[in-house]
């Protein structure tokens, strides 16, 4: 036989491991990668003492052999077929042996949690000959058991879905008046598994297989495609979680489903949804786990049990309380008892809202069990944002139509729609959808992601559509019982109305109200542990967060969120007030230079009583103020509506002043407009050509300097110039304009308490490799990325987003990019000249200025973003700028990769 090389490697390793064979004190990240998380944490449990199943896993790298050879690696099924053998020992059950029988569940587990988004058979080796021998102890438990395998196995590993075997399921409870699975007995159990077997043949044309070898192979080959599933790889995709494949492990089944002394629970060791150090759990007696997962029955508080039982209640509190001590994190965890003896299944780091990570981190600081550095990795900087998630307004008059369990936080408005796919495409028409459903399975994720929230009418907190949406960040109101969803024709009925496909619904996933029509929603505001937590991250950042403002409005929301300064003020957009467009129209259309500055002189006190306003609420924080940037056709009116009114009237005959204006206004514009006006006389260039505009924005901030200090304030102002090219752009600008702004001050006799910096944006490529000239003209530097990135790439950061860049983005596979380089820094583009740009201008400036080190900042979009903020870190920024609601998220965002740099990663 051939024998490559990679079978020569794989027939001499181990393959195949039981579970107290693993090296449980190998670090855990370690064991994930090997054994995924789910078998990490099996054998860290086995190795703490805990009641665990004998089992064994197959690792990660398997699945990936599998995915590319349609086909394990030489010597696996032997090395299983000795693990089962093993197991049998251990176990002391045989597979086949109806009066001893070994039944085993064939899970997935990849390195990261991937809740419900890989495949999992239960109560594999089940025969009919078992069920028939078991039932004669417990018979209901037996054909339930049985009838559950047939179905499983035919839906995963078949891969004929669960609908024909639901539909058997809730027609037996109608024709037997049944509302419940508890409520069918174990002749009607029997009699839904033959159906069911019938079914099997006659959906997939052969017998259902009896053989338990048959079955294992099916059933790990089932869990290894399903790394590959579609639901899988869209998810992976939204996490960035990478191609490692998942493990698969095989553990001998514990029946929660045996009897009444018999059940199942998940728990979480704190609050997943406040964080608060309370362990909340759910258990369902007389049930196996998918039951409380699918949320079909609703499940007993564990809170409740310790009244019900005790002893048992403790032993698990007991064991969860040292799983947390042990992982010094919250866990998650499932666990089942078999006929009074309890057994944990699975723990992991648990899933959490934002809310509960910040307040978990805190809490466990102060408790000791973990330090401020790992407190503040604790939560994504990306997560943040849903602290800053909007609330119903306590002044909300609207009763709520019913109510839910509080899944996931955040209060949206939302069209109701009860079909994923329906959410899909409406989202694509950028409609707000908030997806209604009895509840959600791991099929429907697509659709979830592209609502804005969640409502069902059954689960509790810990079903599936509650730890998606909580994962994903989505506000989702699970189990509201009231209503009665009726998903084939898209309607709700709720005490006392009923609403339909199309219907704005709003939900608030904080306090689980569900209210038919728009509510007032409210801004969610910084106190508590979210302060502390944010002051200890800005104990940790050596990067400055400033932000991007232009009103005196979005100044002082920055600062509440804790920016420093202001990083970018487009002083443009400040011309678009109703008050000022008109006095900007006249000065572009000015035909002389004199009726230009008259126009200007009429703008000058309106900019400068804006940046009085501005001053003040910074007190005393820094301001880079940016001149105008923009060409200047894009203040006037509308060209085509001009146009057409212009059309009008000389068709109608009709000889007016208005005429007069528009066939003015017309010339004008088409003397202003150009091609490429993102590549046109703008920025430094109209300030060149066209100083007077520049001049009058000087003058304006001198004279508010003045104003505010002279008032007390301090004002530290940084004057910068857009779209540099060359560095003689800035040289010829600053001679002129420093020393204008030097006169005026002089002449009111004026000392700045801080000195005036002059500095340039860098958002041209030609700026940052010739950046050691340009910085010997400039005091600072700030990366206006967007600029940056459209020319870079050579995409109109207006059109692309429209056109392609999606398509490149979510549809080509594998993708063009990752990511959007508008939102996501381009590393090896625009991160690249970045670095250039940095060094070269350092060493412009210490060369030319006594060692002076020239300062850096960044104020594109992709400023507030974590995942470029790492970057900025090791580029050696002083600061990043972003926008004012941005702003938390970029302190937590800069003390991660402030650490994370500490310690090398
Ligand atoms: C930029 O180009 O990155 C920038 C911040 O400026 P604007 O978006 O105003 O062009
Ligand atoms: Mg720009």
């Amino acid at each position: 036989m051939f024998v490559n090389k990679k079978m020569v490697h794989f027939m001499s390793e181990k393959l195949v491991w039981m579970f107290e064979e693993v090296d449980a004190t190998l670090p855990t990240k370690e064991l994930k990668l090997m054994y995924g998380g789910k078998g990490a944490g099996l054998v860290q449990m086995v190795s703490m003492g805990l009641p665990v199943p004998e089992g064994f896993i197959i690792p990660c790298k398997y699945c990936l052999y599998y995915a590319e050879n349609g086909s394990w690696p030489e010597g696996l099924e032997e090395q299983v077929d000795e693990a089962v053998q093993k197991l049998q020992e251990k176990s002391g059950r045989t597979f086949g042996d109806v009066d001893n029988p070994l039944l085993v569940s064939v899970r997935s587990g990849a390195p990261e949690s991937m809740p419900g988004m890989m495949d999992t058979v239960l109560n594999l080796g089940m025969t009919k000959e078992i069920a028939e021998k078991l039932a004669e102890n417990n018979p209901r438990w037996a054909w339930d058991s049985w009838r559950r395998f047939i179905m499983s196995f035919a839906d995963i590993v078949m891969g004929t879905g669960r609908k024909p075997f639901d539909e058997i399921m809730d027609q037996m409870k109608e024709e037997k008046g049944k509302k419940t699975d508890i409520e069918l007995d174990a002749d009607e159990m029997k009699e839904i598994g033959e159906l069911f077997l019938a079914k099997y043949t006659e959906l997939l044309n052969e017998e259902f297989p009896t053989n338990y070898r048959v079955q294992l192979i099916a059933a790990i080959n089932a869990v290894f495609k399903s790394w590959d599933s579609e639901r899988a790889v869209a998810y992976r995709k939204m996490e960035k979680i990478g191609n490692l494949g998942t493990a698969c492990t095989i553990m001998r089944m514990v029946f929660g489903n045996m009897n009444d002394n018999s059940g199942t629970g998940v728990l979480f060791t704190r609050s997943a949804m406040d964080g608060e150090n309370k362990i909340d759990g759910e258990f369902l007696a007389n049930a196996q786990g998918e039951d409380v997962v699918a949320g079909v029955r609703t499940p007993t508080n564990l809170e409740d049990l310790k009244e019900e039982r005790s002893e048992l209640a403790d032993e698990i509190y007991n064991l969860a309380h040292n799983l947390e001590q042990n992982y010094k994190d919250m866990q998650d965890c499932e666990f089942t008892v078999e006929d009074g003896k309890l057994y944990f299944l699975q723990t992991r780091n648990a899933k959490r809202t934002a809310t509960a990570a910040v307040k978990v981190a805190i809490d466990m600081l102060h408790e000791g069990l973990i330090d401020e550095k790992t407190a503040v990795l604790r939560v994504p900087p990306e997560r943040i944002d849903e602290l800053l998630h909007k609330r119903v307004s306590p002044k909300e008059k609207q009763k709520p139509i019913t109510k839910g369990f509080n899944a996931s936080p955040g209060a949206v408005v939302g069209k109701a729609i009860f079909d994923p796919k329906r959410a899909i495409d409406l989202k694509k028409q950028n409609e707000k959808v908030i997806l209604v459903r009895k509840e959600t399975k791991p099929e429907d994720f697509p659709g979830m992601q592209a609502s804005v929230g969640i409502l069902t009418s059954r689960g509790g907190k810990t079903c599936h559509a509650a730890v998606v949406a909580r994962g994903i960040g989505l506000p989702a109101i699970v189990g509201a019982g009231e209503l009665e969803i009726d998903e084939d024709n898209a309607t709700a009925k709720y005490p006392g109305g009923e609403f339909a496909e199309g219907d704005i619904i709003s939900i608030d996933g904080l306090s689980g109200n569900v209210y038919l029509g728009e509510v007032q929603v409210v801004e969610p505001e910084i106190a508590g542990e979210f302060a502390e937590y944010l002051d200890l991250c800005d104990k940790y950042r050596t990067l400055g967060v400033r932000t991007n403002a232009d009103t005196p409005q979005m100044v002082a929301n920055a600062i509440k969120n804790g920016a420093e300064g202001i990083g970018l003020c487009r002083t443009e957009r400040m011309f678009n007030a109703k008050d000022r467009l008109p006095k900007v129209v006249k000065m572009i259309v000015a035909e002389t230079l004199e009726e230009r500055i008259a126009a200007l002189d009429e703008l000058k006190p309106l900019q400068r009583d804006d940046f009085v306003e501005i001053f003040k609420v910074l007190d005393g924080r820094p301001a880079t103020i940016r001149l105008l940037d923009p060409p200047l056709h894009e203040f006037l009116p509308n060209y085509k509506n001009m146009l057409v009114e212009f059309t009008e009237l000389r068709v109608q005959g009709i000889e007016n002043e208005r005429r007069d204006e528009l066939e003015f206004m017309l010339r004008k514009y088409e003397e202003l407009k150009e091609e490429n006006a993102m590549l046109g006389h703008r920025g430094v260039r109209l300030g060149n050509t066209n100083p007077e505009i520049y001049k009058m924005q000087i003058a304006a901030l001198m004279e508010a300097l003045m104003e505010t200090e002279n008032d007390g304030v301090q004002v530290e102002l940084e004057i910068m110039l857009p779209l540099v090219a060359h560095v003689n752009e800035v040289t010829r600008l600053v001679g002129i304009l420093k020393p204008y702004a030097e006169q005026i001050l002089s002449d009111a006799g004026h000392t700045p308490t801080h000195p005036l910096k002059w500095g340039t944006m860098i958002e041209v490529p030609r700026a940052c490799v010739t950046a050691e000239a340009i910085a010997k003209e400039a005091d600072f530097f700030s990366f206006g990325t967007n600029d940056l990135t459209q020319a870079t790439f050579a995409f109109s950061r207006d059109d692309v987003e429209g056109k392609f860049l999606l398509k490149y983005i979510n549809e080509f596979v594998p993708p063009i990019l990752v990511d959007n380089p508008f939102e996501h820094l381009d590393i090896d583009g625009v991160g690249r000249l970045i670095q250039i740009c940095v060094k070269e201008g350092r060493k412009g400036r210490a060369d030319t200025h006594d060692g002076e080190r020239l300062k850096v900042g960044i104020c594109g979009e992709a400023g507030g973003d974590p995942q470029s903020i790492v970057f900025l870190q090791k580029a050696d920024l002083d600061y990043v700028s972003c926008s004012p609601f941005r702003v938390p998220v970029a302190r937590v965002g800069a003390a991660h990769a402030a650490i994370l740099a500490e310690q090398g990663k």
